[in-house]
């Protein structure tokens, strides 16, 4: 599945945004499988690119040169979504999307993600700004040769490639063999507390240890070896700009969630996207005197970690610290720091001892992990809602697909039917 729609305009290409004549119109209400809604609401969607868009509008320091050319692979929702904005409303920057949604079919709604992408090339054309956008799976080569005719049709050598993709799974399209990722403990079996989604009580958890496959797939899905694709051809297309950067998103967290992030099977994958990153790193500064780093960035709400056991709690938990700090951020927050203070800053970025740009510094300070820590043994079912922000978090998710956000009427009647 692959909907290329990127029709260019005359001189500045431009993605059109439109809609089909016959616009259906009706009253989404939210729905859900277990805790995941299985529906989305475009307005809902379209408010929350708006406060993105205005999150990042003149909020960059004037004067700050910025990436021109962006390609973002995982674009439509979480990080690489509030990248893609901060690229755009930052810096002007051209932007090509790739991402894998559902479009609206019948009366069936799109995915959010969908939505999010109708808003973005809407309010980007309203804007001047040029936006084309590839649906289809970014593991595939179909996908990747779309990319390449994208940019070398309508945009110039690319400056800047963010790779913020988060897949369950993956086709490796050399031998066709299919990746599912697993999300477990290695070793040993790991026992904590967790948020019950459903019912929101706390319970405990115990997940098994993951097997030798298990470990091997989900580095074959979440680490980076589809990134080294990219940036090679890329590299090899000549499509990539002197001085090309690009960067992939990782997660360190807390102790507590280190067996089953950090120590697990993720997060092998994750060390072998900073391997990636080294490699790719190389041959950038060889051939264009460019780089590839890793950005460590903070915990935040999105489809991805909601479904990670015992995150939900330390997402419940993380804000209530963090506000009283006056230190939280969100994922647009976040990019738009990652731009003004170590991407666009006309210096090479500040790195720690692994070579990685640390957006987490916040959530790891000592005295916000000692709050957290202290806190986290308190919680019980019946304090969840006061000594943690669940509600808050629950709010957070079901945002993300456009429900309960602030000024939508969600009684009246709404097209679903949406392009872009
Ligand atoms: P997300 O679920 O919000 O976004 C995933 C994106 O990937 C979406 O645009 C989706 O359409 C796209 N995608 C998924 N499979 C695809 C495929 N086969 N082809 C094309 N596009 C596909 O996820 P997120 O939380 O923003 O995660 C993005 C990256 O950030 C991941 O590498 C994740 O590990 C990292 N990260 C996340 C957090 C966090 O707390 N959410 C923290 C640190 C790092």
């Amino acid at each position: 599945m692959a909907a290329l729609r990127c029709p260019g305009g005359q001189g500045r290409a431009v993605a059109l945004t439109y809609q089909t004549s016959y616009m259906p119109q009706q009253i989404v209400k939210r729905r859900s499988r277990g805790f995941i809604c299985v529906n989305a609401h475009p307005e809902g969607c379209r408010r929350n690119v708006e406060r993105w868009v205005a999150g990042v509008r003149g909020e960059v320091p004037a004067g700050q040169a910025g990436p021109k050319n962006v390609l973002v692979i995982g674009a439509s929702t979480g990080y690489g979504l509030a990248s893609r904005i901060a690229a755009a409303w930052g810096y002007g920057a051209k932007t090509l999307g790739v991402f894998f949604e559902r479009p609206p079919e019948g009366d069936k709604t799109a995915t959010a993600g969908h939505y999010n992408t109708v808003a973005f090339h809407s309010l980007a054309r309203n804007d001047g700004l040029f936006a084309a956008g590839i649906n289809g799976d970014a593991f595939s080569d179909a996908v990747k040769r779309q990319a390449v005719e994208i940019i070398r049709e309508q945009m110039a050598p690319v400056d800047l490639v963010i790779y913020s993709l988060a897949s369950p799974k993956r086709t490796d399209p050399r031998t066709g063999q299919v990746y599912n990722s697993a999300l477990k403990p290695i070793g040993q079996a790991f026992t904590n507390q967790t948020i019950e989604l459903d019912s929101g009580k706390i319970v405990s958890v115990t997940l098994q240890p993951a097997n030798e496959n298990e470990i091997a797939d989900t580095v074959a899905v979440m680490g980076g070896d589809d990134w080294r694709f990219w940036m090679n051809m890329l590299l090899e297309e000549k499509l990539l700009a002197e001085g090309a950067r690009t960067v992939a998103y990782s997660y360190i967290g807390p102790e507590i969630t280190w067996p089953i992030y950090r120590d697990g099977t993720i997060g092998q994958a994750k060390k072998d996207l900073e391997r990636a990153a080294s490699d790719l790193d190389a041959t950038l500064a060889k051939n264009l005197g460019g780089n590839a780093l890793v950005s460590v960035n903070k915990a935040v709400v999105t489809q991805a970690s909601a479904a990670i056991p015992v995150v939900p709690l330390y997402l419940s938990l993380l804000p209530v610290v963090m506000r009283r700090k006056n230190l939280d951020e969100g994922p647009l927050e976040q990019m738009r720091r990652l731009f003004t203070d170590f991407l666009c800053t006309g210096s090479p970025p500040k790195l720690d001892e692994a070579r990685r740009m640390r957006l987490d510094d916040r959530e790891m300070r000592s005295d916000v992990q000692a709050d957290v820590t202290a806190l986290w043994p308190q919680v019980t079912t019946e304090n969840l809602r006061s000594v943690t922000d669940f509600a808050g978090f629950q709010r957070e998710f079901r945002g993300l697909f456009g429900f309960e956000v602030d000024g939508v009427d969600y009684e009246q009647p709404t097209e679903t039917d949406l392009h872009w």
